[in-house]
């Protein structure tokens, strides 16, 4: 344990210290006693790179059909129970203009996973009208599950900037357990995915669901290395909620009480932070769900960006990946308006009219050198105010 804290502190102070599997995992499972070191250490590390802005991302959930059945979540194919929805392209974007006004510049639209008819194209032609408008100022995040490549390689074409696939866990054989074994619930082919994306230019954002049965520290460890390993751009991770409608919530009693979800998410984005420095790490709204001050903490774990969900009210209720889902508040405006005052309480900066590009992802496409190839709209190294 003092080792440990002495590791952190060498972090904190601007000092090389690795940490190994074993640091990591010791760290996931350690007393109370580690929250001190290591949420400094983390706070340091993320003053030294991105410096104390919080960026927001609107979400739009577009739909919640969805040709998947992942055993955890509410939206499965199987689940009777889910009034099935699609927004239409001008409901969209009369929700993206009404972010657009309030000052968002990064625009997250999430569905479940659907193939058939004229879904992409819509997405497409969404994608294609706020390019038009808005031109590079705006950042457009999909999160619409693992789609073919060539699927992919549309959607960049017509304006998309970044895109969310969370690997869920890295650990294949609880990969198998948590999803059906059916042939469309493949960890190769979600890992597939995730390498196309990192490889054609897409901002690449992922992450994994904390805290769910069957899982223990050292596979969260691994899923941090991971993530390092596959050089992501932005993560969303959050704690696994129950859903009642789903087979997972029958072994509920298999996985950690909610406050231990909860601190286990901490760390993970604390570890996650100091594993990796400069990019995009979100407080998500599954956090803020089982604690009030969810947001805070996870801005102060680390995290450097707020997701206030513009979905119409008409919709939110149905789209239910576990239960509870809550928000800071009910409208955009309050929303901005509480997230600052919550930002301001952690002595942080909530940012307006800033997409909030990952630095590390204007670094590595320096590196490896596609400013030379001639980069594509939304792959400028952004300006981070
Ligand atoms: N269908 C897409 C995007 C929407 S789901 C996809 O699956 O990638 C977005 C995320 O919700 C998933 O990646 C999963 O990690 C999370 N999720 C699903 N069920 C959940 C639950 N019961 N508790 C917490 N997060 C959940
Ligand atoms: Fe569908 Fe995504 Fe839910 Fe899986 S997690 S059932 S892909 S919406």
């Amino acid at each position: 344990m003092k080792f440990l804290e002495g590791k952190l502190d060498d972090i904190a102070a601007g000092r090389e210290a690795p940490l190994s599997r074993r640091d990591l995992t010791d760290i996931l499972e350690s007393g109370p006693g580690i929250d001190g070191p290591l949420f400094r250490a983390a706070s340091a590390v993320l003053g030294r790179n991105s410096g104390p802005g919080v960026y927001l991302r609107g979400i739009i959930e577009i739909s919640n059909a969805c040709q998947k059945n992942c055993f955890y979540c509410g939206l499965r194919r199987d689940n009777p129970g889910v009034a099935r929805y699609r927004m239409n392209s001008r409901e969209v974007m009369e929700a993206l203009t009404h972010g657009w006004n309030a000052g968002l510049r990064s625009f997250l639209l999430q569905s479940g996973e659907r193939l058939g008819g004229d879904f992409i194209e819509e997405v497409c032609a969404i994608l294609a009208e706020c390019r038009s408008r808005w031109g590079d100022s705006v950042r457009m995040v999909l999160s619409l599950g693992e789609l073919p490549a060539d699927v992919l390689d549309r959607l960049r074409e017509a304006g998309g900037s970044r895109y969310l696939l969370r690997i869920e866990t890295s650990d294949r054989g609880l990969y198998d357990r948590v999803h059906p074994c059916d042939g469309i619930h493949d960890w190769s082919a979600r890992d597939a995915c995730l390498r196309h994306l990192r490889a054609t230019g897409w901002q690449t954002g992922s992450g994994v669901l904390i805290g769910f049965p069957w899982q223990t520290a050292s596979v969260l460890a691994g899923d941090l290395e991971y993530l390092v390993d596959l050089d992501i751009d932005m993560c969303g991770m959050g704690p696994w909620i129950e859903h009642k409608d789903t087979p997972l919530d029958k072994v509920r009693e298999q996985a950690p009480p909610r406050a231990r979800r909860v601190s286990l998410t901490l760390r993970m984005i604390a570890l996650l932070r100091i594993l990796m420095p400069d990019i995009n790490i979100s407080a998500t709204t599954a956090l803020q769900t089982l604690d009030e001050e969810g947001l805070e903490k996870g801005l102060e774990a680390g995290g450097n960006v707020f997701m206030p969900n513009l979905t119409p009210p008409g919709y939110r209720a149905d789209y239910n990946l576990y239960e509870g889902k809550t928000a800071v508040a009910d409208d955009l405006e309050s929303m901005i308006t509480e997230g600052r005052k919550r930002c301001e309480s952690v002595r942080r900066l909530l940012v307006l009219g800033d997409p909030g590009d990952p630095l590390h992802y204007g670094r590595r496409l320096a590196t490896e050198g596609w400013m030379s190839g001639g980069a594509a709209p939304g792959d400028a190294i952004g300006g981070r105010g």
